[in-house]
């Protein structure tokens, strides 16, 4: 986005304030009490203009103000202008970072990412390897082949152990509908999602993006699918602006994929013996992409199973702390906001919370640690993924 349109943006700020009543780093403090304007999104619109302006100079709490906002879009739903802060802020974070002002800490994740193609530091070979260790006679064969289908994976469910569980089952659900598919394995990089968050340079996004989808395009794929909504929301959205271009073929978060498999009567979901299931919306798949409908869907069309929304639901989900590349920067104001999630899901009295991203699986799994029950009962996190495998008859 180039300046001129930042500046677009800041105008249509009317200065009313109503982008404050649900900004979930604004009152990130111990006490719970707000904290200053500029945590706020309209403090946030403020320093942007001074940056820009040349009246405010990069400080520390600056850095601070920029990147402990979780990119969550909820101000972009309050705001009676309908600015969209959360760009401006991105934006804004991109100066910072081409001014050689961004905060250490999330510079050298960027760098590790430009670096590896990965979030992780990891080698490449062991994209696959890792998750797919219990699976392997289900992905042979199957890596960089010429197929209809692609599974995109992404960094976290490729590199983070206890996440192999959503590709894992994802190429069992794939297996057990006889669909033919394929993978890129230790050619696929880094989508971008945490770059763009950041503030990284276009350039450095543009290279990853046309690296992935030349690999994409030569495979002819016809469709790729996603479980993480980072990745879904870079190719779906970024890429097709970031490279100038339309990307040709379809792309499907997994719960549209397998809900039109379901309704033509190619998928059976047994009743499993859920409990009180509650659905956390991911700001990237929700507020940033509009999709609240097919997981639910997904959720309801299984036998029997007791669905209850959180009180603060879709437009206004609850962040799970694990937004905008807070983490890396500020893990206290992270952990402050799982805190806020755990209240939201002991309220909802679930007891399963589906996520349907990688990284909100790890958030609400941390938020549900701080869960005390009277009854000493666990609150369990399961990805939406799982949760479908577990109904398909599908086990370990
Ligand atoms: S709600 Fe919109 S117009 Fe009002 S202060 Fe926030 S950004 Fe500005
Ligand atoms: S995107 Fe979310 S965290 Fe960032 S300013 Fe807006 S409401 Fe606050």
């Amino acid at each position: 986005m180039v300046l001129e349109k930042i500046k677009e943006i800041l105008e249509k700020c009317v200065r009313c304030g109503k982008c404050r009543a649900r900004c979930p780093s604004l009152d990130a403090s111990d006490e719970g009490t707000p904290r200053w304007e500029i945590y706020s999104p309209r403090g946030r619109m403020r320093l942007a203009e001074g940056l820009l302006e040349g009246k405010v100079t990069p400080t520390r709490k600056l850095q601070d103000a920029l990147y402990t906002c979780f990119v969550c879009n909820q101000c972009v739903e309050e705001c009676p202008s309908m600015a969209g802060i959360s760009d401006v802020i991105i934006e804004t974070r991109r100066q910072l970072v081409k001014g050689g002002n961004a905060p250490e800490d999330v510079v050298q994740v960027q760098d590790t990412i430009i670096e590896s193609s990965n979030i992780f530091d990891m080698e490449q070979e062991e994209r696959v390897e890792l998750w797919s260790m219990d699976v392997e006679e289900l992905v042979e064969g199957k890596i960089n082949k010429p197929a209809d289908l692609l599974y995109f994976v992404g960094c976290q469910a490729s590199f983070r152990g206890n996440l192999a569980r959503i590709p894992v089952r994802m190429v069992q659900i794939l297996e057990k509908l006889d669909i033919n598919y394929t993978l890129l394995g230790e050619q696929e990089e880094c989508c971008g999602d945490p770059l763009e968050l950041t503030g990284a340079s276009k350039e450095e996004i543009k290279a990853l993006a046309s690296r992935n989808i030349e690999k994409i395009k030569k495979l002819g794929v016809k469709e790729v699918i996603f479980t993480c909504p980072g990745c879904y929301r870079m190719f779906k959205q970024v890429y097709p602006e970031i490279l100038g271009m339309v990307l040709t073929f379809k792309m499907s978060m997994i719960s549209e994929f397998l809900l039109a498999k379901i309704k033509t009567g190619d998928i059976d979901l047994s009743s499993i013996p859920a409990g009180r299931v509650v659905y956390h919306d991911p700001c990237e798949l929700g507020r940033h992409m509009s999709m609240y409908d097919p997981p639910r869907e997904l959720i309801k069309s299984i036998p029997g199973i007791d669905f209850v929304e959180f009180k603060e639901n879709r437009e206004n989900s609850v962040c799970c702390g694990m937004g905008g590349g807070v983490a890396m920067h500020d893990r206290h104001v992270s952990n402050l906001q799982a805190r806020k999630k755990a209240h939201a899901i002991d309220e909802s009295e679930a007891e399963i919370v589906i996520t349907h991203c990688p990284a909100c699986f790890q958030g609400i799994s941390n938020a549900t640690m701080r869960i005390e029950k009277e009854d000493n009962s666990t609150v369990r996190v399961m990805d939406l993924v799982e949760l479908i495998a577990l109904a398909m008859g599908i086990k370990d």
